[in-house]
């Protein structure tokens, strides 16, 4: 079997101009338009990327976008500070505080100052809870919400019933992924560093979800014929003789594409709709806080 690709960019295109529908209906109908504010702390590079096509992307989709990029001496206090001076700002719906932190700040006290109803990468402990009480008004994180908006996608019919496999437990990717699949009625195994027998236990998946931060490390042959492979990783690896790094996912890509029925391509897959789902989290975020209907 040859996979077929799934394309993450142009699910990221399709959804982004549903967004931006919505986003006009909005305005036409109640003259607001959804805000997002997103906060960077220091000058990580990649962060950098992240914030500068967040920002790119929410004012292509219509919507208002806050940036505040702060020095890396930022105290804890001024950071908190900001946060709830964002919770109290009307014109503000979502609110992003781009991870890692530098380390004298406490990523989690941060993360829980966030107001709820504002936390569209849905990493506050209320939208963890509801997440995992199966509550469908949980801001859900982005990256497994777009890895489920993919999944749908390659099975028409519905995935109750399939096995899936989330390989990783992290509380960004691996867990909220589990929650999300058993949501769907998928039968959920969860496999991490001490799990045994990883490549037998993925061989039973019908949807194999790795989220590991290890290049390549799911081969070909730990692949059931007809599944369909999610690849959540990005790892940049340097090849020898070569001056320029390249991406490559956690899935060894040529090889699972001889078995999987479809298989999310690294770059072009997962990535792509991450930052989608975040601006779908803000608009859904934002008609429940003005009570208005989300028609996405
Ligand atoms: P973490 O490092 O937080 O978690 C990695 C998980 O993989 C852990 O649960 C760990 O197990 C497990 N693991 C590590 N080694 C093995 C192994 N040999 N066998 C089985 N399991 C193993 O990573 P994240 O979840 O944050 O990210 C995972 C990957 O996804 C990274 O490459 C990251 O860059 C990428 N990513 C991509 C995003 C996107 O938008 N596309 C967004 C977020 C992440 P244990 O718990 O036992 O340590």
């Amino acid at each position: 079997m040859s996979a077929s690709i799934i394309d993450g960019k142009a699910a990221a295109q399709a959804l982004r101009d549903r967004l931006a529908i919505e986003v006009s209906r909005i305005d036409a109908e109640h003259s607001w338009v959804p805000g997002l504010a997103v906060v960077l702390v220091g000058e990580d590079p990649a962060s950098q990327v992240y914030v500068r096509n967040k920002g790119k992307q929410t004012a292509e989709a219509g919507m208002r976008s806050f940036e505040h990029k702060l020095p890396a001496s930022t105290s804890e206090r001024e950071l908190l500070d900001l946060v709830e001076s964002l919770n109290r700002d009307d014109a503000v719906n979502g609110i992003l505080v781009q991870l890692p932190l530098p380390e004298h700040i406490d990523a989690q006290l941060v993360i829980e100052t966030i107001d709820p109803a504002k936390d569209v990468d849905g990493f506050h402990p209320m939208n963890t809870g509801a997440l995992s009480n199966g509550d469908p008004t949980a801001l859900v994180p982005c990256t497994p919400l777009g890895c489920l908006m993919m999944l749908r996608e390659q099975f028409p019919e519905g995935i109750a019933g399939l096995n899936a496999v989330v390989v990783g437990r992290s509380n960004i990717v691996g867990k909220p992924m589990a929650q999300l699949l058993i949501a769907e009625s998928c039968t959920v195994t969860v496999a991490h560093s001490k799990t045994r027998d990883l490549p037998a236990l993925c061989r039973t998946a019908d949807i194999l979800v790795a989220a590991v931060g290890r290049p390549e490390m799911v081969r070909g042959d730990w692949v059931k014929e007809g599944a369909v492979v999610i690849d959540v990783g990005i790892n940049r690896v340097q090849l020898e003789g070569q001056e320029k790094a390249r991406l490559v996912g956690d899935v060894a890509f040529a090889e699972a594409a001889e078995r999987a029925k479809a298989i999310t391509p690294v770059p072009g897959g997962v990535g792509p709709m991450t930052i989608a789902c975040l601006l779908r989290n803000t608009v859904v975020a934002a008609c429940r806080q003005h009570r208005v209907v989300c028609e996405l």
